[in-house]
C-alpha cells in the first residue's frame, strides 16, 4: 500500500488538509505501508519555500512523518513538483502524438467570450472546443512562429465516468459536463489535475485519500490514467472540516491552521488524536489513544461520508486528558515560551527549569491549553498589592478582615518562609487562634492579602510555590516576592491603623 499526502504549499497547513494528511499517515502505518510527502507547489504564483517549510514543521510536530518524498528522499524522486517539470513535459509529447491531447491557441479574451455566451444561452459554460480540429502540423507552424498555445486533453464525448468511492460508493459523472482540461499551460507548467496523475501513477500511489473538494477533479484524471494505459489508484474523498454553522471551517470560524492551534498551547498529540475522531471512530468510549493504536484500528471503510464539525471544546477535552499526562519537564519546557512572551521569563537557566517542572505540572491540571497558564501564574510574577486593592470587591473584603489581614503581616515577619502545605497550616492555625476567624472567613483574606487575586490555585500550593521562587538566586524569571514581602506591602496598602501589637512593640 502506497499512500500520498501532496500539499500546496500556499499558505499554512489547515486543520483539515492534517486530518487528510493523518488518514493518509493512518492507513499506512496501519497497514505496513509506505507514506509519501509530495509537494504540489506548480502554482508558482502562491506557493513559497516558506510555506513549505511551515507545512512540514506542522507535520513532523503532530507526529506524521514519512518514508518518502521532500527532506527525506526515495526512489520515485524528486518530490517537488516544480523539479519534475520535465517529467511532464515527456509525457505530454505522448499524449500529443497519440492524439489524446491538442494545443489550443485560444487567447483569454476568446475564452472569456465563449464562457459569457455559455451562460447567456444556459449552457454549462465548459471549453467550445475551437482548436480541437486543428492539424498537428499546423499546431507545430503556429509555435513555430511564436503563438503561444496550451496544452488540452481530449476528453471522449457521451460517456459516463464512474468510480467507487471508498468512502461516498458510487459517483458517477457524464464526461459531455467536462470541458477539455488543460494539461500544460503556455509557459510550460502543467497543471493539477494532470501533474497528479503523472505523479500519482509514477509512484506507484494505491490509494488516494483526499478532501472531497477534489471529487469533480476525479473523473478528469481517470480519464487520463485510461489514455496513458494506466490502472488508477482507489479513491477516498472524506468530507471537509466544518464550522459549527456547517460551512468549511474557515477564517470566519476563528483558528484553522495547525499553527494557531500549536500557537494556544494545544499538544500535538491531543490535536493529531482529536483530527482522528472528526468521521471516524475508534470505538464507542475509546476515543483517547495513541497515534499508533489508532493506526492499528484505522478503517477507511469505516470514515463517515457526512461533513465532519470542529468542535473545539472536543479538543479542549482532548488536549486536558493529554496535558495530564505529559511528563513534567516536557511540560515545563512546552510552556516557557508563553512565560517568555508574558515578560517573565529571559532564558531558562536550570533552576527555573527545575522550579518549573515543579510547578507547570499542577497548573497545567486545570487548563484546557498552555496559553491559559500564564493567567493562572500572574500571582506569582504579577503581584501588585495598590492594584488588587484598588478593585471595590478586593477593598471592602480586607477592609472587614482587617483582623486577619493584621495577623498574617505580624505572623509573616521578615525572613519567615512557608516553603511547605504544613508551615503554611500551621501558620493558618495561629491566625485563627489569634483572629477566631475560621473557614473562609480565614483562608480568604490570606488569598487576597498574598496573591492579589480572589481565586487560583489552593492556597496550600500557592504559598510554597510563591517562597520558592521568591528563594531563586540564579533566575532568569521575573523576581517573584516573597510571601511576607506580599503580606507587608498588602498591610501597607490597605493603610488605616496600625495593628495593636505594633504599638505595643
Ligand atoms: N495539492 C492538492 C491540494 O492541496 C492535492 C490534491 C490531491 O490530493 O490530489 O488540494
Amino acid at each position: 500500500m502506497r499512500l500520498r499526502f501532496a500539499p500546496s504549499p500556499s499558505g499554512h497547513l489547515h486543520v483539515g488538509n492534517a486530518r487528510t494528511a493523518l488518514f493518509n499517515w493512518l492507513l499506512a502505518r496501519g497497514a505496513g505501508g509506505t507514506f509519501i510527502l509530495r509537494i504540489e507547489d506548480t502554482d508558482v504564483g502562491r506557493s513559497t519555500r516558506e510555506s513549505e517549510r511551515a507545512i512540514l514543521e506542522d507535520l513532523r510536530w503532530m507526529g506524521l512523518t514519512w518514508d518518502e518524498g521532500v527532506e527525506v528522499g526515495g526512489d520515485h524522486g524528486p518530490y517537488r513538483q516544480t523539479e519534475r517539470l520535465h517529467v511532464y513535459r515527456a509525457h505530454v509529447v505522448e499524449l500529443l502524438s497519440r492524439g489524446a491531447a491538442y494545443r489550443c491557441f485560444c487567447s483569454p479574451g476568446q475564452l472569456d467570450a465563449d464562457r459569457q455566451a455559455a451562460l447567456r444561452d444556459g449552457r454549462a459554460p465548459k471549453y467550445a472546443g475551437r482548436c480541437r480540429g486543428i492539424s498537428r502540423d499546423d499546431a507545430r507552424r503556429r509555435i513555430e512562429h511564436g503563438e503561444a498555445a496550451v496544452v488540452r486533453f481530449r476528453v471522449p464525448a457521451h460517456r459516463d465516468v464512474v468510480f467507487q468511492d471508498i468512502v461516498r460508493g458510487e459517483v458517477k459523472f457524464s464526461t459531455d459536463v467536462i470541458g477539455d482540461p488543460v494539461l500544460v499551460r503556455s509557459d510550460g507548467v502543467p497543471a493539477y489535475n494532470y501533474a497528479v496523475v503523472v505523479d500519482d501513477a509514477l509512484m506507484g500511489i494505491t490509494h488516494v485519500i483526499r478532501g472531497e473538494d477534489h471529487i469533480s477533479n476525479t473523473p478528469r484524471q481517470l480519464l487520463l490514467y485510461e489514455a496513458f494505459g494506466w490502472t488508477p489508484p482507489a479513491f477516498a474523498h472524506v468530507s471537509l472540516v466544518m464550522g459549527p454553522d456547517h460551512s468549511p471551517l474557515s477564517k470566519r470560524h476563528g483558528a484553522t491552521s495547525v499553527k494557531e492551534f500549536r500557537d494556544r498551547g494545544y499538544l500535538p498529540e491531543a490535536l493529531a488524536n482529536y483530527l482522528a475522531l472528526i468521521g471516524w471512530s475508534p470505538g464507542e468510549g475509546e476515543e483517547l489513544l495513541p497515534l499508533d493504536e489508532l493506526a492499528r484500528r484505522f478503517r477507511l471503510e469505516d470514515v463517515g461520508h457526512s461533513a465532519g464539525v470542529f468542535d473545539e471544546e472536543k479538543l479542549a477535552w482532548v488536549n486536558r486528558h493529554y496535558l495530564k499526562a505529559a511528563a513534567p519537564a516536557r511540560l515545563a519546557a512546552l510552556t516557557a515560551p508563553f512565560l517568555q512572551a508574558a515578560g517573565w521569563l529571559g532564558e531558562a537557566t536550570p533552576e527555573d527549569e527545575g522550579y518549573l517542572e515543579q510547578l507547570v505540572p499542577v497548573v497545567a491540571a486545570s487548563v484546557d491549553r498552555l496559553d491559559q497558564i500564564p493567567s493562572r501564574l500572574a500571582f506569582l510574577f504579577d503581584y501588585d498589592a495598590a492594584r488588587a486593592l484598588a478593585r471595590p470587591e478586593i477593598r471592602a473584603e480586607a477592609e472587614a478582615a482587617r483582623p486577619v489581614i493584621e495577623a498574617l503581616a505580624a505572623e509573616l515577619a521578615p525572613g519567615s518562609s512557608l516553603i511547605d502545605k504544613g508551615s503554611f497550616r500551621a501558620m493558618a492555625g495561629r491566625i485563627r487562634e489569634k483572629t477566631g476567624q475560621k473557614g473562609k472567613a480565614l483562608f480568604h483574606p490570606i488569598r487576597i492579602a498574598l496573591t492579589g487575586e480572589p481565586d487560583g490555585l489552593e492556597l496550600d500550593i500557592a504559598v510554597p510555590a510563591m517562597e520558592r521562587g521568591a528563594q531563586l538566586s540564579a533566575s532568569r524569571l521575573r523576581r517573584i516576592p516573597s510571601a511576607a514581602q506580599r503580606a507587608a506591602a498588602f498591610r501597607a496598602a490597605l493603610g488605616g491603623p496600625p495593628a495593636p501589637s505594633d504599638v505595643e512593640g
